[in-house]
């Protein structure tokens, strides 16, 4: 049975107060392992440790730094399949795409961030001739960097490497449901000779062991990725004591597609931006809106697109859709869809758990990538983030009308437009509020770019400088020039 220990100092350990939470796999239904549950004790344990180790991770040169950085991203490297087996049987995912998109970028998150710990300039801003400004940025200290299920090791280290790339002490929280690869980060962290401390890794339940680390005074950042209501309860816990925080939320992503756009493109990309990672994706396009002209003939291509997904063990070849993260979040998916029917969504595709899995599956927590037609966008089913393979599928008439459909939830965090019109897509672009709009494309990322969540998809934003500006506090130092005489 698969153990999933915290790393703290440098060694693995188990739960201060010696409790377990077990492990289930998404795709049998069956508990295949036990995490460390978390407390604050351990909390207390894991800060105290970064806390001693400060001091010299942040004196540490930039060199060194990014030299331990890549050395973590070839340990990664080096176990690829070992990994990307971990993330698909805890996460349910198929193996291709853990072995394909996850793995790979939590590589490319440390080398990435170990280039820019060479390559940060900071700014100097001459008074006249009278003064120089400069600014010195230095690490906030110990940061806790608190992650979801769904990209587990993709978004945990999206955090830990700008944080020890800038030389914070982190310590990190995965999600309960999703331990395994954090554990192996820990291994491959302490073989790369990260020194003991610098990266604490703490498991366990969010309202315990993540809510501990919210709390904890000395905690100086908290990075964010997960649910709307989580993060508002983090920013009330965290905000009276003035931690720095960045909070990426939930999306209800809308992808309008004009009638001059490529439709074989957007077709095709639609129905993964619908159903990657069976729509386990902040930035999945749910509410998808077409041009009226070009409607029907969309909705029978996305539809046929959508039932020949193939569902089945995430582990075979083959298999475009694995099970969802676990029974509780497969059966609210189930009942957002019962409430679409009783909103008088029409159910043009899936709605229901596949039939035909093989034997090892029949326990797992499976359901068909589904379309609904026939809803307003005022209704629940388009106004709250389902968070799994479920989308719905509206018209408009006009460019005025997709924008205020685009725009009619409480979410800004990702949109996508498909058009040929590249003025349109500029005005279109400007119009709407999400972070991130993408033009005949979808998931297309740079990491230099900022990332991150309007209205109630977060604040703050990571990625490039962005995140090395969110983990370093910045100081003006204001150097009065000798008096010298005006050149004539
Ligand atoms: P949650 O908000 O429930 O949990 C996210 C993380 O926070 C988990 O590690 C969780 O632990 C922990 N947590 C829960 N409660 C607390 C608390 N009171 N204090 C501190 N930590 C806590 O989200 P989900 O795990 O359900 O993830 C899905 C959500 O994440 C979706 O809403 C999705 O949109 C969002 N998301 C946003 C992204 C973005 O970049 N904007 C990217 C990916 C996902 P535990 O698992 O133990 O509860």
């Amino acid at each position: 049975m698969r153990e999933d220990l915290h790393r703290i100092d440098g060694e693995a350990v188990a739960a201060v107060e010696g409790g377990w939470l077990d492990n289930v796999e998404p795709a049998t239904g069956a508990v295949y392992g036990r995490v460390a549950a978390g407390t604050a004790a351990d909390v207390e344990r894991a800060v105290a440790g970064a806390r001693a180790a400060f001091p010299a991770w942040a004196a540490t040169p930039a060199a060194e730094r990014a030299a331990l950085l890549d050395a973590i991203a070839d340990g990664i490297e080096s176990r690829l399949e070992e990994f990307a087996r971990a993330e698909s049987v805890d996460t349910g995912k198929p193996l291709a795409l853990a072995r394909s998109v996850d793995i790979p970028r939590a590589v490319k998150n440390f080398r990435f961030f170990a280039g820019s710990a060479m390559h940060d300039a900071s700014e100097a801003h001459a008074t006249d001739r009278e003064a120089l400004n400069y600014t010195a940025r230095r690490p906030l200290g110990v940061v806790g960097l608190i992650s979801p299920w769904n990209l587990p090791l993709y978004l945990l280290t999206w955090k830990i490497a700008p944080a020890l790339a800038t030389g914070n002490c982190a310590v990190a929280k995965p999600s309960e449901l999703t331990p395994a690869t954090a554990s192996l980060l820990g291994e491959v962290c302490a073989a790369a000779g990260l020194p003991p401390g610098v990266l604490q890794i703490v498991h366990g339940r969010g309202p315990e062991a993540g809510a501990a680390l919210v709390a904890h005074p000395a905690v100086r950042g908290i990075s964010f990725t997960g649910g709307t209501v989580t993060g508002a309860a983090i920013a009330r816990s965290a905000a009276p004591r003035f931690a720095k925080l960045a909070l990426e939320l939930g999306g209800k992503n809308p992808n309008v597609i004009f009638a001059d756009a490529d439709l074989d493109e957007a077709v095709a990309v639609s129905l993964r931006a619908a159903f990657a990672n069976q729509g386990q994706i902040c930035l999945c396009g749910s509410r998808i809106l077409v041009e009226r002209s070009i409607e029907r003939e969309f909705v029978e291509r996305f539809v046929a697109g959508a039932e020949a997904l193939v569902s089945g063990d995430p582990l075979e070849e083959g298999v475009d859709q694995g099970a969802l993260v676990s029974a509780a979040h497969r059966d609210k998916v189930a009942a957002a869809v019962e409430r679409a029917r009783a909103e008088g969504g029409r159910v043009l595709c899936g709605g229901a758990a596949p039939a035909g899995l093989p034997a090892r599956c029949r326990d797992g927590f499976f359901y068909r990538p589904t379309a609904i037609a026939g809803l307003g966008q005022d209704c629940r089913t388009n106004q709250e983030e389902i968070f799994g393979p479920v989308v719905t599928i509206g018209a408009f008439d006009d460019e005025d009308g997709a924008a205020r459909a685009a725009d009619a939830t409480p979410y800004g965090l990702a949109a996508t437009i498909w058009t040929r019109d590249l003025a349109r897509a500029h005005r279109f672009a400007d119009r709407i509020r999400a972070g991130v709009v993408w033009v005949n494309c979808w998931l297309l990322r740079d990491l230099r770019v900022p990332f991150g969540g309007m209205k109630q998809s977060g604040v703050g934003r990571e990625g490039g400088r962005e995140a090395l500006r969110f983990f370093t506090e910045p100081k003006n130092i204001c150097v009065r020039f000798p008096h010298a005489p005006l050149e004539p």
